[in-house]
């Protein structure tokens, strides 16, 4: 079980037999490839992709960008590194963030261990070799005695059922699956289909190039001013000088990301000074709006003045009332959607040659093969784009036709909703690691600070594993129980589950509408998994397993 591949062993017909198997060479897959080896383990990672970057390989639409801040959305792992790298803005965009992944898959020499172009199309957990056997493309096969899904909350990009989709005759961008030679829009009439943080990224920059841009919207989002510019020395020398601290920091907040956080209620202030933070906040830029009170997310009356200050703003900034109204979100919390950060998107609607179409009162009824027909008429295009999301947090998970003990299937397992212990390994599925899953904090926290947890969780119940002679952890299903019924609890305790948002499946016809992320916060999620851990992986079941899994003491 050495970590040299000299090592690795060849079983049961062609296909390598390993140690560990990662699925998704993103910043989870990454990082989780560092750790692996360290434990000295045989290792592979396979990637659909023909490069590493996970989603900042795949969203190269025009306009993308991370909406946490540079200095933050980076690894903190290696004090070196995030000393040494340079950011060149508050906010970086995709091709700075998927230089920055090419820059550590070189650093660290991950790239040996990474199969590029290699979907995984199932995997089946074999009781009689404890171990995870696994179907890749053209009939190819590998074995695993642990297998960790990083495949990513946001990487099943979502077509939307409209009818005719396929016969328009020009091109179709989904913004989740960007090409990766550059698209030319110049001299194109372009329309965009949806107005989430994808899309309200994508629609000033596209207007800029297309000869004219039409925004079909069917929900308007809450949208806050990034307030994006060039990194200073000045904010980068102060993070850097107590990098270390700050990210200690980061990892005990509820979302893993600093803030200022404001400590008094929305209500427990006047409504000057309420309006003055937040103004204060919007020109500043930032999600840090959102957390101008401590209430925000829980309160329908907070919440309420923040939405209607943002409303206050759009009307300020779009000029014909007509279209103010349609971009003015009326009918969910501010905030329980994705909060979306931008760069003069409500201004862009004060071009001549952007229109906008409100789906709510003239619906899509097909794509035809010259454009896009609404009830009230069809309009001709060069090009479109779907920025229309993904299938999150389950949708990469279950493109895997996974099964685990006894045949049972995660698609079934999950119909009613993903069931995951700790948001980390759904019982009945031994060996089973996802990082970032369903039932933990991922897509409401910076995600670099949750996957460095959950590596490190991982990586440290491997070399427990293996230290203690054990080839199987699995979890059990009480303890699963308990723990979706806390994830439910803390959500319902919040305005969250208000909103028809894709945390909820609620952008996919027909998938259970259950709140998917662990919302108690980053922090106190990180304190417990290190008490089960701390508990000899209270909540696991450790087996001897067939076949030997590192080196036990006697
Ligand atoms: P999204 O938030 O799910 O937005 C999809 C948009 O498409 C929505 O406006 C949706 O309308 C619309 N839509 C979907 N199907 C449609 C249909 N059949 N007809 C008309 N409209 C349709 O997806 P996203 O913008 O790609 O963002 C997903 C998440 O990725 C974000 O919330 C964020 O977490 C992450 N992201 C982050 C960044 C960043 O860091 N700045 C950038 C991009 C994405 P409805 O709302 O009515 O369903």
């Amino acid at each position: 079980m050495e970590g040299d591949k000299a090592a690795v062993r060849r079983v049961d017909g062609p296909g390598e037999s390993l140690d560990v198997v990662i699925v998704g060479a993103g910043f989870a897959g990454l990082y989780m490839l560092h750790r692996v080896r360290a434990l000295g383990l045989s290792v592979r990672v396979y990637e659909a992709g023909s490069d590493v970057g996970g989603t900042w390989y795949w969203n190269r639409y025009p306009g993308a960008r991370c909406d946490v801040e540079s200095m933050q959305y980076s690894y903190s792992f290696d004090e070196a590194l995030q000393q040494d790298w340079r950011w060149s803005e508050r906010f970086a965009g995709q091709p700075e963030i998927l230089a920055y992944a090419n820059h550590v898959a070189d650093r660290f020499d991950l790239r040996r261990d990474i199969a590029f172009d290699t979907r995984i199309e199932a995997a089946h957990w074999d009781e009689a070799a404890s171990s995870w056997r696994l179907s890749l493309p053209a009939g190819r096969r590998a074995a695993a005695r642990f297998l960790v899904l990083a495949t990513g909350c946001l990487s099943a990009a979502k077509m939307p059922e409209i009818p005719g989709l396929g016969s328009f005759a020009g091109p179709v961008y989904h913004t989740g699956t960007w090409p990766r030679d550059p698209v030319d829009f110049a001299g194109k009439r372009v329309a965009v289909i949806g107005t989430g943080s994808s899309g309200i990224q994508a629609i000033p920059v596209l207007a800029e190039e297309a000869s004219h841009l039409t925004v079909y919207q069917r929900t308007p989002n809450y949208s806050l001013p990034a307030g994006n510019g060039p990194m200073t020395a000045e904010y980068e020398a102060g993070w850097k000088r107590d990098y270390v601290e700050r990210r200690r920091l980061a990892r005990t907040t509820k979302s893993g990301t600093i803030y200022e956080f404001g400590t008094r209620s929305a209500l427990a202030v006047d409504a000057e000074e309420r309006s003055r933070e937040y103004a204060a906040r919007w020109a500043k830029g930032g999600a840090n709006f959102m957390h101008a009170f401590n209430d925000l997310a829980l309160s329908q009356e907070a919440n309420d003045t923040a939405a209607e200050f943002v409303r206050e703003r759009i009307a300020g900034l779009v000029e014909d009332p007509r279209k103010a109204a349609i971009l003015s979100p009326r009918d969910y919390p501010i905030g329980t959607k994705r909060i979306c950060l931008d760069t003069r998107y409500f201004e862009t609607f004060n071009r001549d040659d952007v229109d906008l179409v409100d789906l709510r009162a003239d619906p899509i009824e097909a794509i035809t093969p010259r454009g896009v027909r609404t009830r009230s008429g069809e309009r001709a295009f060069d090009a479109l784009v779907l920025a229309t999301g993904f299938d999150a947090m389950t949708g990469a998970l279950l493109a895997i036709d996974l099964t685990g003990r006894d045949g049972e299937r995660l698609a079934d397992k999950w119909a009613a909703g993903p069931r995951n212990h700790l948001g980390l390994m759904p019982a009945g599925f031994p060996n089973l690691f996802t990082i970032t899953g369903p039932g933990s904090p991922s897509v409401l926290s910076n995600v670099i600070v949750s996957i460095e947890q959950h590596v490190e969780w991982i990586a440290g119940c491997l070399g427990y594993l293996k230290d203690h002679g054990y080839a199987v952890i699995a979890s059990e299903r009480d303890a699963e129980d308990a723990w979706v019924a806390h994830v439910n609890e803390v959500a319902h305790r919040t305005l969250y589950p208000r909103a028809a948002s894709w945390y909820m499946g609620a952008n996919v016809p027909g998938k259970p509408r259950v709140f998917m992320p662990y919302i108690g916060g980053v922090g106190a999620y990180r304190e417990h998994c290190a008490t089960v851990a701390a508990k000899g992986y209270e909540g696991f079941t450790l087996e001897h397993g067939i076949g030997r899994y590192g080196n036990p003491t006697p």
